[in-house]
Order: structure tokens, then sequence, then C-alpha cells
């Protein structure tokens, strides 16, 4: 548009657009293009706006001219985004003596005091910004109080009340500008995504006086239930009131429609109601949006002043989405992308009502969405002794090892001092699905004395009761209001619509049957990553490992390892029965072996006794274990090569349950993952042993066996030598949280000590272990993903670091080709609709 009026009057073909004048406006334009009775209105621009901030005002004779000779006014904020917020509406401006003494005679002297008292008194606060203690509503609207206010602002300004309704309003204008410029303000909006820039429009909008003869009164009525997103008429209507405040508990507000609990406006007013309805009904389908909108009766004669979308629940915004696509008001494209991700990611768990009081303990790492209350235990012993006893817990941990891993399946929480979003607690939380904060590093721990500490002193004993809120990352004293999860039809019909429009697969990272059953249920495209070593904690495994650990020589190995061989065909067989017709990736073994050693000198006297030695030689050869830089350390494909039999069992225990679910009927596609790999060698070494073991069971079974292998680029040098790899793998899986902590040369355990002091210095835009770094580790990726393909056309490729389901991953992921994505499981519903709503937007965009 070139020809930007300053000021434009509201009519049907009046050149007007949001991004000129502000949501609002528009808004009001839509009303009145369907002939709604909207009272006359005259809308400023953004650039108007500014220049009034900026000391030049616009031809006030112009911009009142069409309001008459004794024009009588509000003034609202139309910014962009309604929820980017804005000044408060000023009402009743242009009130004067004169128009005192014409409504008195009108509505009466009480009634025509009490407005003038409420316009000095909002004019006097938030135009000439006097103390507001000064200009209390007296509570008998009569001639003294009036002059009494009107001589407290002749006192505080040394002038009298301005009786010019052209002056009024330039000053009620002025104010409003630049109070969107105030840093307060500019703070707030920029928190809820408005930019830097964001412009301001005012309404100005001749009054509708819901004072008076007659019926007269004001009121809002929305056609939808805010928080369930079910159609339902909610409101108010007040007799005798103007604007929002009032109404609001107001005494004497009656119900909208029909109501046992008091008289309504349909018994009142059946013609205006009906009217009301038809509106909302034409507003729905024409602004194809739920919207509430502000009405006032004028002697019995309805006025619609003004429209705004409803303020919704997570929950709500995909309902009211799905039923407007439903009803063919939308298309199912729009519903999509009208569902933020994370309100989905709000809607899997259990969340702190947001009205609720919150007891704030202490701040961490907002590690997994969701919230729990429970007992506070401090070891993972005591968490499944809690578990047995049917008392909910949460599991407090300096920080969280493979150890722990049982404590945390009977935890309805977890809480650690230390570690970022990769570290151990927070990666198994989010697989389980279970609210976790880390990082807490202001928590102290006394395990001695199993007392914590706030950073104010508080103390918390085990047995104390404490909510953790995983979603905002705050822990909270005693058990919170919550708001269960949310997993309606609306949701499921939504993902479906979403699945139309997504060009990127979604898989899970799932290691028990429990997740992989989680994944199934969020239409996950199959299992991207089963870390299989945490099936080695699970019962009475642990016990047998470290036997394995310890073993002397390959035979004894072997012998222990047969020991486990059926326990992890079993823990396949389960997998692929719940995955049937879907493809897994089962990695092979990958942590340093220590993780499966006790760390204290109980646990060592027990694993002493269980493989009955002497404590002494068992601590050496835990000593022994020990490294200086575990995770730089023996572990993924190097164990795979030193101790190659771990691998030929869980090779063995693949493609026996492949056999054993194969008889059952259950047609399942299976990729073996080779972590930590930097070297082709190592991948050409352990493709031979595992074609091998599949040799022998093929023979063995006589049964056809098809599998992939492939390798997971985590290491700088893999990622670098990606051709020759590609050569020897049909699919290459980036894992980005390693592949992070090499290319940083930063430890995922360990940065969250320092991780917020560079954020908040800018030295990192985000912490590169939550959102990809698309500058450096990406290049990687990209470079990787690129030399692969030069290695093998076809190669599979994919990511399954903890990235996997961030908008910034998707993006990166679809730009450049790759085949699926890989997230926990209950990240995989906001993969699914932000995998669509970027397949959208590039749709339209091209
Ligand atoms: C990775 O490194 O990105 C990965 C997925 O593996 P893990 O987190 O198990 O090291
Ligand atoms: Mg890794």
């Amino acid at each position: 548009m070139t020809d930007i009026q300053p000021l434009t009057l509201i009519t049907p073909t009046a050149a007007m657009s949001a991004g000129v004048h502000g949501g609002r406006a528009k808004c009001l334009q839509r009303l009145v293009r369907l002939d709604m009775p909207v009272p006359m209105t005259v809308a400023l621009s953004f650039d108007t706006v500014r220049s009034i901030a900026q000391g030049y005002m616009p031809d006030m004779n112009a911009l009142l001219a069409p309001f008459g000779e004794q024009p009588f006014l509000s003034v609202r904020p139309s910014s962009l985004d309604p929820d980017w917020g804005g000044p408060s509406a000023v009402l009743n401006v242009g009130m004067n003596d004169a128009r005192h003494a014409r409504l008195s005679a009108d509505i009466g002297v009480e009634a025509a005091t009490a407005i003038y008292l409420r316009f000095v008194q909002s004019y006097a606060v938030h135009v000439a910004r006097l103390d507001p203690d000064e200009f209390f509503l007296p509570d008998v609207a009569d001639a003294d109080s009036l002059k009494a206010m009107l001589d407290t602002y002749e006192f505080e300004t040394d002038e009298p009340f301005p009786q010019d309704a052209s002056v009024q309003l330039a000053e009620v204008l002025r104010s409003m500008a630049r109070a969107w410029d105030g840093t307060t303000a500019r703070l707030l909006r920029q928190a809820k995504g408005a930019p830097v820039d964001a412009g301001l429009g005012l309404v100005v909008q001749a009054m509708a006086m819901g004072v008076g003869q007659g019926e007269c009164g004001s009121g809002v009525i929305e056609f939808v239930d805010a928080t369930s997103g079910l159609p339902k008429i909610v409101g108010r209507y007040l007799s005798q009131s103007q604007g929002r405040e009032t109404i609001r508990d107001a005494e004497g507000a009656m119900y909208l429609n029909r109501d046992d609990r008091g008289p309504s406006l349909e018994e009142r007013c059946p013609d205006v109601f009906a009217q009301l309805l038809v509106f909302g009904d034409l507003a729905r389908k024409k602004l194809r949006e739920e919207m509430q909108i502000k009405f006032t009766i004028e002697h019995g004669v309805l006025r619609i002043l003004d429209a705004i979308r409803v303020q919704r629940s997570s929950r709500a915004t995909v309902r009211i989405a799905v039923a407007l696509a439903n009803d063919g008001i939308i298309p199912r494209e729009e519903a999509v992308m009208r569902v933020e991700p994370a309100a989905l990611s709000e809607l899997l768990h259990r969340q702190v009502d947001p009205r609720a009081k919150r007891d704030l303990i202490v701040r961490g790492i907002a590690a997994s969405p969701g919230a729990s209350a429970g007992r506070i235990v401090l070891t993972a012993a005591e968490a499944q002794a809690s578990a047995a006893r049917g008392e909910p817990c949460v599991l407090v941990r300096r920080e969280t090892t493979p150890e722990d891993i049982r404590g945390m399946h009977a935890a309805q929480a977890v809480l650690t001092m230390r570690g970022g979003v990769t570290s151990h607690a927070a990666v198994i939380g989010r697989g389980l699905g279970l609210p976790c904060v880390v990082g807490a590093s202001d928590l102290s721990i006394d395990r001695k004395k199993g007392v914590i500490s706030g950073p104010d002193g508080r103390k918390f004993t085990a047995g104390d009761v404490i909510t953790v809120d995983g979603t905002t990352g705050q822990i909270l004293a005693g058990e919170a209001p919550m708001h269960e999860a949310a997993l309606d039809g609306a949701f499921q019909t939504l993902l479906e619509w979403a699945d139309d429009y997504r060009d990127i697969g979604v898989r899970a990272n799932a290691d028990t049957p429990a997740d992989a059953q989680a994944a199934r249920n969020f239409a996950a495209e199959g299992i991207g990553l089963c870390r299989t070593e945490h099936m080695f904690f699970e019962g009475d495994r642990l016990g047998v490992m470290r036997e394995m650990i310890f073993a002397e020589g390959s035979d004894d190995r072997r012998a222990v390892l047969d020991r486990l061989l059926p326990m992890q065909r079993d823990d396949f067989e389960a997998l692929f029965t719940i995955m049937a017709g879907k493809n897994v990736c089962v990695r092979l073994f990958d942590p340093p072996l220590h993780e499966f050693l006790p760390s204290d000198k109980a646990g060592l006297r027990d694993l002493a006794e269980q493989l009955a030695l002497p404590v002494p030689e068992v601590t050496e050869r835990v000593n022994a274990l020990t490294e200086y830089n575990p995770m730089l350390g023996m572990r993924g494909v190097r164990l795979g090569i030193a101790i190659p039999e771990i691998y030929d069992m869980q090779a063995r225990a693949i493609f026996d349950a492949m056999v054993a679910v194969g008889k059952a009927g259950v047609d399942i596609s299976v990729e073996i993952m080779i972590p930590l790999v930097s070297a082709m060698r190592e991948v050409e070494l352990v493709k031979t042993r595992v074609d091998g073991v599949a040799n022998a069971v093929r023979a063995k079974s006589k049964t056809a066996l098809n599998y992939r292998l492939g390798v997971m680029v985590e290491t700088p040098r893999a990622a670098l030598r990606a051709q020759d790899i590609a050569g020897h793998a049909e699919f290459l899986s980036f894992g980005t949280n390693d592949l992070t902590q090499m290319t940083y040369g930063l430890s995922r355990d360990d940065a969250g000590r320092f991780m917020s002091a560079y954020v908040q210095q800018g030295v990192y835009a985000e912490d590169p272990f939550h959102t990809l770094d698309v500058e450096g580790v990406g290049e990687l990726v990209a470079l990787g993903a690129e030399r692969g393909r030069m290695g093998r056309k076809d190669v599979i490729l994919s990511i399954c670091g903890e990235h996997a389901g961030s908008r910034t991953a998707i993006a990166f992921c679809r730009e450049h080709k790759f085949d699926y994505v890989s997230c926990s499981p209950f990240r995989v519903p906001v993969a699914r609709l932000t995998a669509a709503q970027l397949a959208i937007a590039s749709k339209i965009k091209s």
C-alpha cells in the first residue's frame, strides 16, 4: 500500500490491513462488513501512532469530524497481535461539564456524575500520570465528590481539568502512544514474541452508552469454553454499566443464557440475545475463529463494540482448530498450522494448574516436561521401596547414573543438581515421559542427614512432599494442584491430518517395551534408536553383566554372555512384536563398562560376595577399569572390537528374535547400528562378525534374515570420513549429543555448570545440547550427509540425538533431505506436527 492514510474511517471498503492498523482495527472492519451494528470508528495507523509518540499530532479536526459536534469517544489499542498487550482502553473521552449537565437530565445526576468521576480518575492516572492514591472513586457519586476530584486535578497540575474534547483526545492518544514505547511494555511484548519494532495502532470509537433510560448495559459473550474448547455460551451482562472491567465479578451481573443460578439476558432481552447468537455464528464462520464479542445495549438496541480471539488453553486450541476444519470453516492445512507444537507437549503430560500459587524452592533446567509430586527419596533403592508401598516419590540425586534406572522407573519425577539437557537423568526422563528437572545447582544435598536445602536456607528432609515441574524447571514445596493430560479425539485427528502433509519420517528412541508401546501409541514410524545397554540394568541382569566384566578370558566371558543371551533375545522379541510392521534400529552396546560397576564401598562388598573374590581384588579390578575420560575411552565400537563377544551375543539375540517373531507371523525390518565409529575399518570388522553370526543363524534356522547394518555418526571424524564409511553402511544416523560434545569439546554432563553464564553473555546463542548448533555441528552433519551420499547414493540418513524433535533440527533435516528424525516417544507428536508445519510453510513460500 503506498497511500496509507494517517486516519482511516472504518467502512467496508476502506484500505486497511492488520499489518498497518493492527488486528483490532482490521477485525472491526470485518464486523462492519458483516453488517454488525458497530459504532462509528476511526483507525490510526502504526506510523501515525509512532509520530504521535514523537510529538507530531495528526489533524485533530479531521479525526473528530465523523463524530459530530459533541464527540463522546473511547480509545483502544490495536497491535498486530492482540496477545502483545498494549495500553488500557480509555472510555468517555469528551466528558466535560456541559455533557455532564446534559447527561444528568437524560440518565440522572448520580449516573452522569459516576461516569464523569470515572473519566477524571482514568485521565488523571493514565494520561496525566498523577498519583493514583489521590484519585480513588468515592462511595457516593455526588456534586461534592466530583468537585473534590476536579479540584485535586487542578491542584496537582496547576490547570483546570480540560473541557475541550479535542484536547482530551490528543492527550489520551499521546499517553497511549508513549506507553507503548515504555521499557516494561516492550519487554513484556517481546517475551510474547513481538518483534523489536512492533507497531501500535489505535482505534477511536463513538461511545455506546451502557447507561441510560430503558434497557442499557454492557457485556461480553464467548461461544466456546476456553479450557475445554467445547461449545458453550460463556460471559456476563451487567445492566447500567460500561466496559469490561465493571462487568467482571460485579454484583448484579447476569448470565447470558438461561441459568438456574440467577437471571439471564436471554430472559431479560430475548431478541437481543437471539441477535447475539446470530452474530456469534457469523463471526465464527466469516472471521474463521472463536471470537469473544464485546457488546453494549443502548436503550434496548444492540451495539457490537469489538471482537477479539478467545484466549484459550492448549487443549481448547486443538479442539477449536479441529472443530473449525470439521465444520468446513478452515481447511485442514490451516488447522494444522494453527496449533503451536509446544501446546501438544503440554497436553501429553500432567501440568501444574497455571492458576495455582507456586511455593518455589529452586529453579533448574526443564529437562523433561510435565509435573508430578511425591515424597523426597535420595536413593534408587528408596524409590523402589516407596513404589512398593504405593507411595509416590521424587528421586533426588546429585546426578543419576545407569544404576539409578530402576529407581527412576519407580519414581514419579526426578530432580538432579548437576547435568544438562542431555545428561543421563534428562535422556531417561524424556524416554519414560517422567517429569525431570536437572542442574538445580542452587540446591545442596546432605545425603548422610537425608536433607536438601534450598538457596534461601529452607530445608526439606526425605519424606517431605515436593512437586517437580519439568515444563518450567521449577521445584515447588508441597503438592501443587494439577491438570491431567488430555489426549482426546481432537488431538489424534490433528496429528493424522499433520501426517498427510509431513514429508520427513518421525521415529522414536525407545529402549523398553513400555517405550516402544508409547512410540506406537504416538504413531512413530518405527524405532530410530534402541539403546540396548539400558536392558542390562533390568532385573537380575546387572549381576550377570558384572560377572561378564570380571570374566577371565574370552571363553569365560562367552559363557557368562550365554546367560545374558536369552534375556536379551526376550527383550528383542518383545520389542519386535510391539513394533510389528515397522523399522527397528538396534544400537549395539555403547557405554564404558565401568558404568556397570559399583561406585561405593557397600556396592564393592556386595560384588565381592557375588563373585566370591576378596574385596581388595574387586576394588583393584574396578579401579583398573576406571578411565580418566570415559566418554572418550573404551566405549561403543571400541569395546565391540576389543571384546567382540559382547556384540556377537547381541547380534545373535537380534537374529534369534527375528526368527522367533517371524515364525509368529510378525513382519519386522531390523537395522543394526554401530556406535562411536571414527574409522572405516571399525565398521568392516564389526560387519564381518555380525554377518558371520547372521549366516550361522540362517543356516541353523533355515530362515532368510534381512537386516541393514549402519553407523551412528557421532564423532567428527566419522562425519568427515562418511564417504568411505558409507561404503560399508546402509544408513548413517547422526548422534548429535556426542557429536555436539566432541565438536565443541564440551562435556554433556558438566556443561550445565557454566552454560547459563555462556548463554547470558551471548557466547553461545543457545545451549547447543538443547538447540542444534546449525552453524557448527550442523555443518559437520551436512558435510557427513553429503559425503555419505557420495559413498552410497541411497544411504538412509537420520538424526537421533536429543535435538531430533526440535523445530531447528527438523527444518535442518528437511533442508538436507534426510529420511527421518528420531526422538523420545513423548516428543513424537510434537515432531509430527512441527514437520507438517514446516512442509506446509515451504509449500506456501514456493
Ligand atoms: C548421541 O550421542 O547423539 C546419541 C543419540 O547417543 P547417546 O545419547 O546414547 O550417547
Ligand atoms: Mg552417543
